[in-house]
């Protein structure tokens, strides 16, 4: 997208001021998203019928890795409503679906996926909820252990067993009000990282008209597959490599101004410093090319796009990992106590690989995709 780098200038400095205290305070950036809304960043992947500005996966990773470099609980909000409004777009609800999405696009409704259960915890295309009928619609009793904007988004993608499933990979998405009568925030979040996305338990008692529903009776696993699935798991990658980054680029600077008085020399001097970093610059290099890679696949599918999504989440986030862990060394007792600043993406990038699909699930699938086997 030609502009894409325009926008990203226009929010980045908002971003980066405000990710200290989105960490230190766990206060929700809402000038961060503000900014997004007004660059209009917020319906960046949304086709533009639906007055968004059309972006593919190439402009998502990109967009999402320089934010989540700036502030990443800003990022993973981010992440969080693009992929609601991803899956909205692909099977808009027929009450009320497009003024849904022009909302999402214009940065007035902010989304989010309410998947994950306390029943069936990281296999999110499971849930063990089940809706039942109530009037002309459906009742949904749930409970969500894990909504990131659970008490700032407007919207909640919701998975629930309909009335109708037989089985547990059967369920529905709905699209579910924050204020809807029944949404209870059900618990505080306190972590480690990301600590500003206001990531909360939610406990649903709903009642939910039949037109709130994405796609058809018992079709939310196909739109988790084929929709939530690529998007979600090439942004969570670019939340890792940006993450990864910043610590990178953290502890360079560290190494190269910390000074050894007594020997005229600084901590870029010591050949295992450089070569800490010359491993780290070479691991993020090829993890970025290897998403850049899969990006481009999942805008022109075809059979190994699956393998490569699944391979490259846990790839990235594993890579992330190793580069934060090293950022931290390199930077010492100066990291550890803050004063470089590598702690926050250190901490934030320990979420990427337990957000569902896990990379440990993931390198699971991804086995399984290479000998040719069900992946369920
Ligand atoms: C910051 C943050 C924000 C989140 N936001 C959202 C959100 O907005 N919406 C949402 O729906 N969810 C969200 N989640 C939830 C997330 O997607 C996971 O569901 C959650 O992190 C899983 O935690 P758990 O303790 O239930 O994991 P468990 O399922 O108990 O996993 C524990 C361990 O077992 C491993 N494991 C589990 N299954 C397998 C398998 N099949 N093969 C190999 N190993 C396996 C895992 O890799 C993990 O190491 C969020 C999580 C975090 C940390």
């Amino acid at each position: 997208m030609e502009d894409l780098k325009d926008r990203l200038e226009q929010a980045l400095p908002v971003i980066r001021d405000g990710a200290d205290a989105a960490d230190s305070d766990a206060k929700f950036p809402t000038a961060s998203v503000q900014a997004l809304a007004d660059s209009g960043l917020l319906g960046l992947t949304l086709p533009t019928e639906f007055g968004g500005l059309g972006g593919g996966p190439v402009d998502l990773v990109e967009a999402v890795s320089a934010v989540a470099a700036a502030c990443g609980s800003t990022s993973m909000i981010y992440l969080m409503h693009l992929s609601a409004a991803m899956v909205t777009a692909a099977a808009p609800p027929p009450d009320g679906g497009e003024e849904l999405l022009a909302g999402m696009a214009e940065g007035a409704k902010l989304g989010t996926l309410a998947f994950s259960e306390k029943g069936s915890r990281s296999h999110f295309w499971a849930p063990v909820s089940k809706a039942e009928v109530a009037g002309s619609g459906v009742k949904i009793a749930a409970d969500k252990s894990w909504v990131t904007s659970a008490a700032s988004a407007d919207v909640y993608i919701v998975s629930s067993l309909g009335p109708n499933a037989t089985g547990p990979m059967e369920p529905n998405l709905y699209a579910v009000p924050r204020v809807a009568e029944g949404v209870k925030i059900a618990g505080r979040f306190d972590g480690l990282g990301l600590r500003g996305n206001d990531s909360a338990p939610v406990r649903l008692d709903v009642e939910v008209a039949d037109g709130a529903r994405l796609g058809d009776d018992g079709g939310g696993f196909a739109l988790m597959m084929q929709v939530v699935l690529p998007w979600f798991s090439l942004g969570n990658s670019a939340v890792s490599l940006g993450l990864a980054e910043a610590a990178l680029d953290g502890a360079i600077a560290h190494a190269s101004g910390s000074r050894f008085e007594h020997l005229d020399s600084s901590l870029s001097d010591l050949p295992t410093i450089r070569a800490y970093l010359a491993k780290s610059w070479t691991d993020l290099a090829a993890h970025t090319a290897l998403l850049r890679e899969t990006a481009a696949k999942v805008a022109a599918p075809d059979d190994s796009t699956m393998l490569a999504v699944l391979g490259t989440k846990a790839g990235c986030n594993e890579a992330t990992l190793r580069i934060t862990e090293t950022a931290m060394r390199v930077a010492g007792g100066a990291g550890f106590s803050k004063q470089v600043g590598i702690d926050r993406p250190y901490r934030d990038a320990r979420a990427g690989f337990v957000m569902a699909p896990t990379s440990d699930a993931l390198f699971d699938f991804t086995g399984r995709a290479l000998c040719g086997m069900d992946l369920f």
